[in-house]
């Protein structure tokens, strides 16, 4: 039923300028799951997620996050109301230490045991960060960026975190690593989560609800395993015949 929607999307169109990026998307994510957008490069998968996120204003259309109607509200108010973005390249900053960036995650958090608690909890998804945690973020690769990013966002709590592209510029051996956490995180923390990307191959296996997105519009949209054994998903996402 609706009841276990936690994100709804319907009909955005978002634009830069003259461009118009996405031209009437509706999706949804029900709570506890993975959700993807699928689609190559161009397609408009980040301006889903950032106009989810508030970053950019839709033209038109509606974002409704946990029953309530978050259009065009402003970005550091959606984190509070519990919906984090792992942004396309990460974002870390730099000239602070790793540990600096995950209490950054948790600024708005004034349960000092709590934030503790999370901080061990993330290291031990990703314990290179502890090993790294008083080395500036600048200096980390770009997988172990990945993961802090991933990491700094969960420093919020989120019910819904949006991941933009994990597998960018990852070789696939920290590809798969990467997922296996998120899909971690999801079943451990019942985090649900909305991810894009051009990995079709990774995003299908890890998520449970898939949508198809091509020019700005979604051309279609099943389960994951439904998705997989499609002709035209198999043919020009996975690269099988
Ligand atoms: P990628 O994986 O390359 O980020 P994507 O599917 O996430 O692809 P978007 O980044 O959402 O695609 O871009 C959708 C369309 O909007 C593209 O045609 C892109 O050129 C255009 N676009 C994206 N960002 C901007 C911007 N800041 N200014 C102008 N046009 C933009």
């Amino acid at each position: 039923a609706e009841a276990d929607v936690l994100l709804s999307v319907a009909n955005i169109e978002s634009a830069y300028g003259p461009i118009k990026a996405i031209r009437g998307v509706s999706l949804k994510v029900r709570k506890g799951e993975i959700g993807t957008v699928l689609g190559s490069n161009g397609a408009g998968k980040s301006t889903i997620l950032k106009t989810i996120s508030g970053v950019l204003d839709p033209t038109r259309g509606t974002v409704m996050f946990k029953g309530a109607d978050i259009t065009g509200k402003d970005p550091a108010e959606i984190v509070r109301g519990g919906l984090a973005h792992v942004p396309e390249g990460r974002e870390v900053f730099p000239l602070l230490s790793v540990r600096d960036n995950l209490l950054m995650g948790a600024y708005t958090r004034h349960d000092k045991d709590g934030v503790a608690r999370d901080m061990e909890q993330v290291y031990t998804y990703f314990p290179i960060l502890r090993e790294r945690q008083a080395q500036d973020a600048g200096l980390l690769s770009g997988g172990q960026q990945q993961m802090l990013s991933i990491s700094r966002a969960l420093m919020a709590q989120p019910d819904l975190i949006l991941l933009d592209e994990p597998s960018l510029g990852l070789s696939p051996k920290l590809t798969k690593e990467i997922f296996e956490i998120v899909v971690r995180i999801n079943r451990e923390r019942g985090t649900t989560i909305l991810l894009v990307e051009q990995n079709a191959n990774m995003a299908l296996n890890a998520a449970d609800y898939g949508y198809v997105l091509e020019n700005g519009r979604i051309v279609m949209e099943d389960r994951c395993e439904v998705l997989r054994e499609k002709e035209d998903i198999r043919e020009f996402y996975l690269g099988m015949k």
